[in-house]
């Protein structure tokens, strides 16, 4: 790995006191942050020198809370039921689909620049492998989830001891074989209290205890799983797993849409992080103002971060409109407050770190961390004139924008193209396994064929 020497960019480092430099410089050696300032020199020749004159230098993305499901697009948005088509439907993947899936993925984080993201997935192994390839870094967990997705669909919940005893065992085998090596590490991954039993749960914490991980799952992400959790333990999830001492700092619960007020106390006194993605109807300042950890996730059929600071500037000013009303702005409500765009860029990189455990390392640009950054090009039309650069890519940045991704000191993305990964074809051989999974679920699910066909609307 050389080292790199940056001159002359504007660097949002997002450090706590938000230092930038108008015009400043980088020495990155060994993977890490040697020097960052003005008239910064590299101690000899370095391997790469990058002229970032009109770029921006910023931290690379914390993207917190994904999964692989671009299975899903062009289905789920023009069928669209969780539970009658994604659940099902992710009943038809088969391990050995995810290793073309997991380079297709690990090529649009890094297009978009999320050098960290932490992926949520059923066959994990395929994954890895594709990402010690794509060289990102990466937090992998490995879902558990032990009910019968085809009875899930008519709203009956039938757990399956034997498919939650063989989700663990991939969950231990990917710590065992993934944890530590190249960017990777692992966490424990119990998908949600409605789909995953108390012994789970408890089995998930020990082992995650006995080997210094953390656990993550989805908390009060619907209302179905508050219906189910009432039904079968009489308490909201978040009671559930705090009276299974779960809900520690060691937990991030994925959405938490439906905590109550009690159980929001309850997330701020344990000390565990929300992993928010882009629900409206989430106070995300709210959660922020009281203290809570929190970072962005784009969960679902993108990776694309600068989207996702979009949708969320979309969704809470929509919510302050709901909630508040011009009175409750007026007020300065804190249950109304809009974020600034700076804090969407926070929770976006320095904050995704902390509420992943890893701000030591990565999140901001800081002489002694990883070196985990992009550079986006304003000299683009679309973001310059401007006083503000930051406001510019925030507001309309796409990810053509960012032509440098370098990860831990290696350049993943130069000039706009990857260089660990040939898109073209992750892209298609992707395409291949998904028309496979989707006939896969054709065949067993004959009915549901012409329902696509009267909806999709290229569908042969
Ligand atoms: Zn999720």
């Amino acid at each position: 790995m050389g080292d790199i020497l940056i001159k002359n960019g504007f660097i949002a480092t997002i450090d706590k006191d938000r230092t930038v430099y108008k015009s400043g410089d980088m020495y990155i050696d060994d993977g890490k942050i040697v020097s960052i300032g003005k008239d910064v020199k590299a101690p000899r020749s370095p391997e790469y020198t990058m002229d970032a004159k009109n770029k921006v230098v910023m931290p690379g993305f914390v993207n917190v809370h994904t999964h692989l499901q671009q299975y899903f697009r062009g289905v789920y948005e023009l069928i669209g039921d969780f539970y009658k088509v994604n659940l099902p439907l992710e009943g038809y993947r088969r391990p050995e689909d995810m290793e073309w899936l997991g380079l297709a993925s690990c090529a649009e984080f890094i297009h978009g620049g999320s050098t960290t993201a932490m992926m949520i997935y059923t066959y994990p192994d395929g994954f890895a492998k594709a990402v010690e390839e794509a060289g990102n870094r990466m937090i992998i967990g490995a879902d558990i989830e032990e009910v019968d997705l085809n009875r899930l669909k008519e709203g009956v919940y039938d757990y399956l001891p034997e498919k939650g005893e063989a989700a663990y065992k991939r969950a231990v085998d990917l710590h065992r074989n993934w944890h530590g090596k190249g960017l990777i590490t692992t966490i424990m991954a119990p998908k949600a209290a409605d789909l995953a039993v108390t012994e789970t749960y408890l089995r998930c914490k020990e082992y995650a205890e006995e080997h210094g991980l953390n656990v993550t799952t989805h908390l009060s992400q619907s209302w179905r799983e508050v219906q189910q959790v009432e039904r079968l333990y009489g308490k909201t999830p978040p009671q559930h797993l705090h009276d299974l001492g779960i809900l520690d700092e060691k937990l991030t619960g994925a959405h938490c849409t439906y905590a109550t007020e009690r159980d929001t106390q309850m997330i701020v006194e344990s000390g565990m992080g929300i992993l928010h993605c882009r629900s409206v109807r989430n106070p995300l300042t709210r959660w922020m103002d009281l203290g809570i950890p929190v970072g962005l996730g784009t969960d679902d059929y993108f990776h694309d971060m600068l989207q996702l600071l979009r949708e969320n500037i979309a969704g809470q000013a929509a919510r302050a409109r709901a909630v508040g009303g011009s009175l409750g702005m007026l007020a300065g409500n804190r249950l109304t407050r809009r974020p600034s765009f700076y804090e969407l860029l926070e929770l976006a990189t320095r904050k995704g770190a902390e509420v992943l455990g890893i701000d030591e390392k990565v999140g901001s640009l800081e002489e002694g961390k990883r070196a985990d950054l992009i550079l986006i090009d304003m000299l683009n039309p679309f973001l310059t004139p401007t006083k503000d650069p930051l406001t510019s890519i925030v507001l309309y940045g796409t990810s053509s924008d960012i032509d440098t991704v370098i990860v831990d000191g290696r350049i993943l993305k130069r000039d706009g193209a990857l260089t660990t990964i040939n898109t073209a074809e992750a892209l298609l051989r992707g395409q291949e396994r998904v028309e496979e999974i989707i006939e896969r679920f054709f065949e067993e699910n004959p009915e549901q064929r012409k329902n696509w066909h009267k909806m999709v609307p290229y569908m042969e």
